[in-house]
């Protein structure tokens, strides 16, 4: 297709200012403005967070997130819409952020927070702290989250073990089981972390029978999707125990509603779908957008295609 005009969705705004990105791609041989809804249909491509109907009538959609689940597959097929997304930028970001989690519960840090906001002195019992070198982290996903949690809890002397569809080894994985053997799997990590897109497999894969197989000080982590995980089945593990606690950034309903017990349950760190935030991201979304206007000049398949 003849690629003339690229528009940035002003609900990318959700995650960096639209107008970054495209001043960022300002030097490309073709038009690039941030747009809102009554503006696609001018469009070529567009880049977005969000999906919209009007999607359909472009030749060209690339998503900012890695997460495709929002996009209607079946439509962009029929209507012969590319869909392209950000795999590949998010693998650091996010291994940092985990590599947070696990250290505020290992060395209380987010007990001392919470107790600062009450100008309130409290040392920890004796035996509350540990070390992260020597734990085990069992990574649900291999791929680029997953391999960046796996690089920066390596560095902390984290013990990394993987779970992915096939038993096929994965660099800086020491063991990798296929998802068959989930409950395996997870027995006897001290940190179970889930990296996952969301798909039909996916959905509800972390259910009470994953809670139940795991240590009961074993932390639950997930920064992949909401829904890949039972969330009442979570709530249960965290009240009755089951479990010690957990760091979650997505949820099964986001924003996160007021009334849900995961804001108040002691051991649990609740953080809003920003586990890849980072000041460098519209440039890393922009080198994708990039790479794939200059691979349509010279006729070579588009960089992370999805449709
Ligand atoms: P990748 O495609 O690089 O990795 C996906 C991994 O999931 C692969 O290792 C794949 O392994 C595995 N996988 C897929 N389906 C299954 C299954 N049924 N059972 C077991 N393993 C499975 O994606 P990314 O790592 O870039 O992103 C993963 C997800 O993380 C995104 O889809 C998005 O939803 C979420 N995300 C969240 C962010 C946040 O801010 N919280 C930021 C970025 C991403 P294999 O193919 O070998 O089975």
């Amino acid at each position: 297709f003849e690629l003339e005009r690229l528009g940035v969705h002003d609900s990318v705004e959700a995650v960096f200012p639209p107008s970054e990105l495209a001043d960022y791609l300002s030097d490309l041989p073709i038009a690039v403005g941030v747009i809102g809804d009554d503006e696609i249909a001018a469009c070529d491509a567009v880049v977005t967070l969000e999906h919209r109907e009007a999607f359909l009538e472009v030749d060209w959609v690339h998503s900012i997130q890695a997460g495709v689940d929002r996009f209607p597959f079946d439509e962009f097929e029929a209507d012969d819409v590319i869909l392209t997304n950000s795999t590949g930028i998010h693998d650091r970001w996010v291994g940092e952020t985990v590599a947070g989690y696990l250290l505020s519960f290992a060395r209380r840090l987010h007990v001392h927070v919470a107790n600062q906001q009450e100008r309130r002195w409290d040392q920890p019992e004796w035996d509350e702290g540990f070390t992260l070198s020597g734990t085990t982290a069992c990574v649900l996903g291999t791929g680029t989250l997953g391999s960046g949690v796996a690089e920066v809890l390596g560095s902390l002397g984290v013990r990394v073990t993987g779970v992915r569809r096939s038993a096929e080894p994965v660099p800086g994985f020491e063991e990798v089981y296929a998802t068959d053997d989930l409950l395996e799997a997870v027995t006897d990590a001290e940190f179970v972390i889930v990296t996952l897109p969301l798909t039909d497999e996916t959905r509800h894969l972390v259910d009470a029978d994953v809670f139940e197989a795991m240590r009961a000080d074993a932390y639950f982590v997930n920064v992949g999707r909401g829904p890949v995980v039972d969330e009442a089945a979570l709530i249960d593990a965290l009240e009755s125990e089951t479990i010690e606690g957990a760091a979650l950034d997505v949820f099964e309903t986001e924003p996160l509603p007021e009334e849900s017990p995961l804001w108040e349950l002691d051991e649990v760190i609740v953080t809003p779908h920003c586990a890849a935030f980072t000041e460098d991201y519209f440039r890393a979304v922009g080198d994708i957008v990039r790479e794939n206007v200059s691979r349509l000049e010279s006729g070579e398949e588009f960089h992370n295609r999805v449709v």
